[in-house]
């Protein structure tokens, strides 16, 4: 009789999804996802629930994922690993054995000990945040819609994250009330927005931004109160909504256990030319691993990509050549139907940068949710909330 090998992947999200995908229904192997949600979530589509669109194309349940597959599925939370014994332990008090691990643990959200932060913002790290940041804005709309002066939002964050957010509320507002009028400021701490990207794309995407956003980078925030948003060497900004995006770390475990793991100064794990750790068969990918690019959906695929085809020649007694990360698209939304893009190298912004956006988003879902399962989703993202529908 042949051994079964059991892998275990803790974290259902881009990383561990797409390993799970590619090692599910072999003979020689069971392939177990344990993960606290029965939902995979979308966070690129998080802005668009925020503001008015359909959360279906944010989740995914896990049984349509895994369905046709022998992926066993465990809702449950890790909170622990012995790797001398290859044991993982789990909050419902479980204890589970592997042969081989992979933690794809995420991110979480960073408010970097801002005084006020925490409590007087709202943040975009889960569909939950996302329902409740559409609550307070359409209660906004509504009220504001009523008085002389536009409503106040602050977005703390030039990312990706805080651009896209941005620049669908005044459309939000139009949907609820028919009146676009808000005034939303965008605050980056660095010299410019998008500071992870390049310089030219960055300033396109500003250009797109028009009058829907008002900009000002160089801003150091230094404090939250419930009405204002304090920046040093400057005066304080008020606010009727701030909303927070400026900061994400890795899985803070891997700092908890600074003693079976070795970390760089984001708090990600060190990790070798194979994803392994210093311990026996233990992955870890994703926003997690301290790897080139590790922070976007597209390098938690390839990580996974790679952990499945390395397993796969582990069992079967071949070698692969090692990881070697490639760099991802960008398209970054600046409207409710528009994007700035990279096509075939070159900028594109408008409509166009919105298809090349939303063929993204279809492939990413596609590579971990399979083609049908991923379609049905994303084009729910076509649609307006139905409790906003009769405003069209
Ligand atoms: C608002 C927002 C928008 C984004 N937009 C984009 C975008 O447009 N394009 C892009 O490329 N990237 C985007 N990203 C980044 C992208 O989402 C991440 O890089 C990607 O999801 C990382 O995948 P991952 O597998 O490492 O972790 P995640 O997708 O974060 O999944 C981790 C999973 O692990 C689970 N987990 C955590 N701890 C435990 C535990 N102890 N036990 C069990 N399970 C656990 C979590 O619940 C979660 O389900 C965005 C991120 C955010 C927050």
């Amino acid at each position: 009789m042949s051994v079964i090998h059991k892998h275990v992947i803790v974290g259902g999200g881009f990383g561990g999804l797409r390993a799970a995908r590619l090692l599910a229904n072999r003979d020689d192997m069971s392939v177990l996802v344990i993960n606290p949600q029965l939902n995979f979530e979308y966070h690129g589509s998080l802005y668009r629930s925020a503001n008015g669109y359909s959360p279906l194309e944010t989740v995914i349940p896990y049984r349509e994922i895994f369905r046709d597959t022998n992926i066993e599925y465990l809702q449950d939370f890790m909170i622990d690993l012995d790797p001398a014994t290859k044991h993982i332990k789990l909050l419902s008090g479980k204890v589970i054995y592997y042969d081989s691990l992979t933690l794809a643990l995420g991110y979480e959200p960073e408010y970097f000990g801002i005084p006020g932060m925490r409590e007087f913002s709202k943040t975009l790290y889960s569909l939950a945040d996302a329902l409740e940041l559409r609550k307070a804005l359409t209660v906004l709309a509504t009220k504001g819609f009523h008085k002389a002066a536009p409503a106040r939002v602050i977005v703390a964050g030039g990312g990706p994250t805080g651009v896209e957010v941005a620049a669908t509320i005044s459309h939000f507002f139009e949907l609820i009330t028919g009146d676009s009028r808000v005034n939303v400021i965008l605050v980056e701490g660095q010299s410019r927005l998008l500071g992870s990207l390049p310089e030219d794309f960055a300033l396109r995407v500003k250009d797109c931004l028009g009058n829907k956003v008002k900009v000002l980078c160089g801003k150091k925030v230094i404090r939250a109160s419930k009405e204002s948003l304090y920046i040093a060497d400057s005066a304080a900004l008020s606010f009727d909504l701030l909303i927070w995006t400026a900061g994400s770390s890795a899985n803070s475990y891997f700092r908890q256990r600074s003693d079976l793991f070795e970390v760089d100064h984001k708090g990600r794990v060190l990790v070798d030319h194979n994803l392994l750790t210093t311990h026996d068969s233990v992955y870890v990918i994703g926003d997690s691993a301290s790897t080139e690019y590790s922070g976007t959906a597209h390098a938690a695929i390839e990580m996974g990509t790679f952990v499945a085809s390395h397993l796969q020649a582990v069992l079967e007694s071949r070698s692969v050549p090692c990881f070697k990360a490639t760099q991802p698209s960008y398209a970054v939304p600046t409207g409710h139907d528009t994007a700035v893009a990279i096509q075939d190298g070159m900028i594109v912004s408008d409509s166009k940068g919105w298809v090349s956006r939303r063929q993204l988003d279809l492939s990413a879902l596609s590579l971990i949710a399979g083609e049908d399962v991923a379609y049905a989703h994303w084009q729910k993202g076509e649609n307006i909330a139905t409790i906003y529908d009769q405003n069209k």
